[in-house]
């Protein structure tokens, strides 16, 4: 068997990448382990729309739960401050649908797929990734490739045996737990996030509502004594509501990994740590540097060039599209692991009478006067 493309990993990553090389006429092969694509779930589900203007498509009903218009955010004393409109805008997906129909589309235009198929190794010649070797139902598989796209998630084996530092290590990773709860009745259109070392050390808690009082409950830590789901089952034991049902699993939150692409290989989206650190964001950052991986191995192939000196344009490109982005999201979580309850207390207090967009150097100033201790994050933000 042998392709232009093969993608590992039929989530975001995979059929993003391979959706737009197979619109270009590529012979492109996804590959999936699991026997359905899309679950098991292991995501919040929002994103914004920036997701839909890379994927081209329009958000549909289809897939999309409920629109977002803003989020509430509260600090570990009950200050809460509102967000109406701009970054707080977005989609809760039905990503078991969302995840399955990408895969469709990009099937549509060309792609084969295999699911319960599980890559196992890859093949090198002359130290070039030239395809790989998966097993399904038993049967082992060599298939070969120009260029490989690893799209195969946080736990990415594929890029490592081309040679690729992309392992994760419980420090660069938040560990999460999420129930899908029943009887969760709050607005559908804004986000909850709180935020607190009680609740959730290094990371936050989060319900997200999908409509019909049905809404992802869920906590992200980075705490080596306890489990995100143990702080799971603290917060939601007092809740009227039941789940029906428990998504666990790792955010890379420490930035991208250092080289996205070797000879005949490139990898994206959380095998990539291509997530934004402060949020725990992934969907739209992977979509966007996916599309990049596939458009880049279309001029590739063309140029019959699929060397590490060509390949390396997907990290440029990537880098230059949303590498600033990146590093500003990770400068805030570094900023935020600083600060403790109190702290945070302070903080939400002067936020909420800030209009964020446009925060003026006086009232900053004023505030740094009024608690030095903050003097050392404002040097960092600015
Ligand atoms: C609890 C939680 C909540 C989150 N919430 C949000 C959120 O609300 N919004 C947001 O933007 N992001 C969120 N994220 C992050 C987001 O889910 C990821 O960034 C995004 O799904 C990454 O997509 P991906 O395609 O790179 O990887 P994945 O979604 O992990 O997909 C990888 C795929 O590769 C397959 N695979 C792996 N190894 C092999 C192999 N050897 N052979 C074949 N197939 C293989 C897997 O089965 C899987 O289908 C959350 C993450 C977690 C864990």
């Amino acid at each position: 068997m042998k392709y232009d493309v093969v993608v590992v990993g039929a989530r975001i990553g995979g059929s993003t990448a391979s959706l737009f090389a197979s619109k270009k006429g590529l012979d492109v092969l996804m590959i999936e382990k699991n026997q359905e694509i899309g679950t098991p779930v292991q995501c919040a589900e929002a994103t914004s729309s920036s997701t839909f203007q890379t994927l081209e498509m329009e958000p549909s009903p289809k897939y999309v739960c409920s629109e977002i218009k803003g989020a509430d955010v509260y600090a570990p004393d009950g200050t809460h401050g509102h967000l109406e409109g701009g970054y707080a805008e977005g989609f809760i997906l039905e990503r078991k649908i969302f995840d399955k129909h990408l895969a469709i589309e990009s099937a549509k235009v060309g792609t084969d797929i295999m699911v319960k198929t599980r890559v196992k190794d890859l093949i090198r010649r002359d130290g070039k990734v030239c395809g790989l070797v998966a097993t399904h139902m038993g049967h082992t598989l060599e298939i070969e490739a120009d260029v490989v796209i690893a799209a195969d998630g946080i736990e990415s084996q594929v890029a490592r045996k081309a040679g690729l530092k992309t392992q994760q290590t419980p420090s660069t990773l938040c560990s999460c737990a999420q129930y899908e709860m029943v009887g969760v009745d709050y607005d559908p259109h804004y986000l909850q996030f709180y935020f607190g070392r009680e609740i959730a050390p290094g990371g936050y808690v989060w319900v997200f509502p999908k409509g019909d009082g049905v809404a992802n409950v869920g906590v992200g830590v980075r705490s080596d004594t306890k489990t995100a789901y143990s702080f799971l089952r603290k917060f939601t034991a007092n809740m009227d509501a039941t789940p029906v049902e428990l998504n666990i699993g790792g955010v890379p939150v420490q930035g991208p990994v250092d080289k996205t692409y070797t000879d005949g290989l490139m990898v994206v989206g959380d095998a990539a740590g291509q997530v934004e650190p402060f949020t725990g964001g992934g969907i739209h950052v992977t979509a966007h540097c996916a599309r990049i991986a596939g458009e880049v191995a279309v001029e590739a192939i063309e140029k019959d060039d699929t060397s590490r000196g060509f390949l390396k344009n997907y990290q440029k490109l990537w880098k230059k599209e949303v590498g600033k982005d990146l590093k500003e999201s990770l400068k805030y979580r570094k900023i935020m692991d600083q600060l403790s309850d109190e702290e945070m207390n302070i903080l939400a207090k002067f936020l909420k009478d800030q209009d964020l967009e446009s925060i003026s150097k006086m009232s900053m100033l004023g505030f740094v006067r009024e608690y030095p201790q903050f003097l050392k994050l404002l040097k960092e933000i600015l």
